[in-house]
């Protein structure tokens, strides 16, 4: 496994769950070394003993290098970054070239090289050309095996996924029939559970990652706007997302309303679809204008908070419950509590945060004037305004009667829809959520 970040990590560490040996390279020297001694650099549920316990085993081994690690490799998974290219919005394959030049300099006997990134459409063709060059006589075939699994979530999904796509170089058939058997005995145990596995050509598994996410975030700019429309006309977005979810043919998932999406997927797998589709000449209009809605949503959400606290939030002391872009991770990869705390502390807010476990990968991101809580009381003391970032659940449980307690005013933000308007309101806070009529 290249690459021991949070796909890389929880993919080789359920592979070894499956009595797989694994090895996993990981470059980045912080992580390598953690990884060593069998701490989790990453927040990932369940993640720590899943790897202890096949480190124990003897299944699994970190390495710094791709020369130490693929020498009795017969799959090695690419599960390197795959971030936005500075300016074009493009995937930045970087990596993932790096790494299959590395692959085909020290690859000695056959092996099927799998892409586990999102990568654009013809990636595995391109990996392929790039290690031919590269050692021209190696047998090898290459497979494109996208990766699904949500952060918070990731070790369920990988050990029970709704399906796992493989794509396959399906018009070369002595190669395709010799890649499936080989990865179908790597996902054996999934098999045996009668998960539906696909088996596609390359380009077909390259574009499904993509469609898939734009797919998700367009559902999540839908109801935003629906959200926005039904504060102007009186709806309640709730009601609407229940009424429309209902509806087997739309499903209920991903109708919540939010501060915008974010995370290290949609917005860069958006912004990469809608390159692919441009320069293929079939440009995807709705993959557009969600990615547009997005920005235009996360820019706009600072500036509902400061309207909130009465048009001005100079010296005003703002706390902030949540800083990743979703419970259950320490990921701050494109959160939207990003560009709104910078903006409120531009306005001059002074902003307290806490936020479970993101507090250290949020420090780098957001301005130096920030103060970080260990506990949500210290972070609420005297505040001017509380505004839920994140849905974690230790905020569901906070009464109405403690917030008051804590805070200077009682104006309570909400931008995840956890509590109850009514309750807010029996004791007079002052409460703003998503999309619900605040006189119901
Ligand atoms: P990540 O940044 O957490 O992990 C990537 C790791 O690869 C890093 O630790 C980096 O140091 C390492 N790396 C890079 N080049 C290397 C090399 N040549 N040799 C060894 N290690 C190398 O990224 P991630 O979130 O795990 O995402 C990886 C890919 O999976 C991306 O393409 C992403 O779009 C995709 N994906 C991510 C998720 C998710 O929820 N994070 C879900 C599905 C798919």
């Amino acid at each position: 496994m290249i690459g021991g970040g949070y796909v890389g990590l929880v993919s080789a560490a359920c592979f070894a769950e499956f009595g797989l040996d694994v090895a996993v390279v990981e470059k980045d020297p912080n992580r390598l070394n953690a990884l060593k001694k069998g701490n989790i650099p990453i927040y990932e549920p369940g993640l720590d003993l899943l790897v202890q316990n096949n480190i124990k085993a003897n299944r699994l081994q970190f390495f710094e290098t791709i020369k130490e690690a693929i020498p009795d490799c017969k799959a090695i998974f690419i599960a390197v970054g795959t971030p936005p290219r500075n300016g074009d919005g493009h995937a930045d394959m970087t990596y993932v070239h790096q790494a299959a030049l590395e692959i085909a300099k020290h690859l000695q006997e056959y092996a099927i090289i799998v892409t586990k990134s999102t990568v654009p459409v013809g990636t595995s063709r391109r990996i392929a050309q790039i290690i031919r060059k590269e050692n021209p006589s190696l047998d090898f075939d290459v497979a494109s095996n996208p990766e699904f699994l949500r952060e918070g979530e990731a070790i369920q999904d990988f050990m029970t996924p709704d399906r796992i796509i493989i794509g396959i170089e399906k018009d070369r058939k002595d190669r395709a029939q010799k890649a499936q058997e080989i990865m179908s005995r790597l996902y054996q145990p999934l098999f045996q559970k009668e998960t539906p596995i696909l088996f596609t050509n390359l380009e077909s598994a390259e574009l499904a990652k993509y469609a898939s996410n734009c797919f998700l975030a367009m559902k999540l700019s839908y109801i935003n706007e629906l959200a926005d429309l039904c504060e102007q006309v009186g709806g309640n977005i709730e009601e609407i997302a229940n009424a429309i979810g209902l509806d087997s043919r739309i499903g209920k998932y991903f109708l919540r309303p939010g501060p915008g999406y974010g995370g290290s997927c949609f917005p860069k797998d958006t912004l990469a679809l809608i390159r692919i589709a441009q320069e293929a000449g079939t440009p995807s209009r709705l993959v557009e204008a969600t990615a547009q809605a997005n920005d235009a949503r996360k820019a706009n959400i600072s500036g509902r908070i400061i309207q909130l606290c009465g048009g001005n939030v100079h010296n005003k002391t703002i706390t902030i419950l949540g800083l990743t872009f979703k419970p259950n991770t320490d990921d701050m990869r494109e959160s939207p509590s990003i560009p709104i705390i910078h903006r409120l502390v531009e306005e001059g807010a002074q902003i307290k945060v806490f936020d479970p476990v993101g507090n250290e990968k949020a420090k780098p991101l957001l301005p130096n004037t920030v103060q970080y809580f260990d506990r949500i009381n210290d972070a609420a003391n005297q505040a001017d305004a509380l505004i839920i970032l994140t849905e974690w659940n230790e905020f569901r449980s906070l009464t109405p009667k403690t917030l008051k307690n804590w805070m200077k005013k009682p104006l309570v933000i909400d931008f995840r829809n956890i509590y109850d308007p009514k309750v807010m309101k029996s004791e007079n806070i002052h409460y703003y959520s998503i999309g619900r009529p605040l006189k119901e």
